[in-house]
């Protein structure tokens, strides 16, 4: 039975959430009572910083690749938490565990915080750190992984690296959104934005690539530097794909023999239809798929694991 309220009740919480664990202020507690001040300065400037990694078949994929970015995050932001990398990678576990997730899509964050008189110096708020396990989430449904994503590039243009350091994983996430409403006017599932330039810049919670002659392509700067995305450089080398970073315009991606994008949540994901035009022959193309096989292989390698032990 579904039981999430009609569209036109849901002006309040509908306290219905996917299963999961969170830690928070120093408990571990169930998904739907792991709720932050109002005043917490993540929620009301969008002041902190996150990462996303994920576990399949009990293990997690690459996390000291997201533990770097995410220590590195909050030293560019100058947020410090009482928790060093093996603390942090404790409570994750835990997070797993507690949950008994086998396949999980987990999130850990650092807000700005509060601070006891609501000062507007940021130097006095005690920074919160949070983590939360929940099932395992993709960007594209089974269908569109097996169809292909359509796409439209909208021409918003992608809260430029001068004002916001896009290699900080960060929740200004209101181009990306306003991206989305423009892209479901347009017909497609899910936008693309541009950079200052006209260049394509990244979507929302995925990188671009776009494979052309047996070559791979994906924008260089003013995005945030995916593990998924180094990951494919990874595979690049190992299958001997070679891989470009640099500028990517619209017309490219349409002109491409193939397109896909990347991220923790889903993986690589075929893109088959850019703008109403269809990529390719429009179906999944041979180097997304031999990609995506190396992909869910390298999961099994244990130089990219960390087992969780589960009760
Ligand atoms: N770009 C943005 C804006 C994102 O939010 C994400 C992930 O959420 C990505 C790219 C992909 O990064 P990763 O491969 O590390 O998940």
């Amino acid at each position: 039975m579904n039981t999430f309220p009609a569209l036109s009740d849901r002006h309040s919480d509908p306290a219905i959430y996917p299963p999961g664990v969170a830690y928070m202020d120093g408990q571990y507690l169930p998904i739907s009572e792991a709720k932050i001040s109002v005043l917490d300065n993540g929620f009301l400037h969008s002041d902190a910083t996150y990462d996303v990694v994920h576990v399949w078949q009990g293990a997690f994929f690459r996390l000291d690749d997201h533990l770097d970015r995410f220590f590195a995050g909050m030293e560019k932001l100058h947020m410090s938490i009482p928790l060093d990398r093996a603390a942090v990678t404790e409570i994750l576990k835990n997070c797993v565990a507690l949950s008994g997730l086998n396949n999980a899509y987990v999130e850990f964050i650092c807000t700005r915080g509060t601070s006891p008189t609501f000062s507007r110096d940021p130097r006095d708020a005690v920074n919160r750190f949070i983590a939360f396990a929940i099932p395992f989430a993709s960007v594209a449904n089974p269908e569109q992984m097996d169809r292909g994503l359509h796409v439209a590039v909208t021409d918003l243009v992608r809260i430029p690296p001068a004002s916001v350091d896009p290699t900080v994983k960060n929740y200004h996430w209101l181009d990306l959104v306003q991206g989305l409403y423009a892209a479901y006017a347009q017909g497609a599932e899910t936008a693309i934005l541009l950079d200052a330039e006209g260049n394509i810049a990244e979507g929302p919670g995925f990188n671009v690539f776009a494979v052309k002659e047996g070559k791979i392509y994906t924008p260089e700067y003013g995005v945030l530097l995916g593990i998924t995305r180094q990951t494919i450089f990874d595979i690049g080398k190992d299958l001997q794909i070679p891989y470009v970073t640099g500028d990517l315009s619209p017309e490219d991606l349409r002109l491409a023999d193939e397109v896909f994008v990347t991220s923790t949540a889903g993986g690589v994901m075929p893109v088959t239809k850019v703008d109403n035009t269809f990529i390719g022959t429009g179906s999944v193309g041979p180097i997304t798929q031999q990609i995506t096989r190396a992909y869910w292989q390298m999961h099994k390698d244990d130089r990219f694991r960390t087992e969780i032990s589960y009760p």
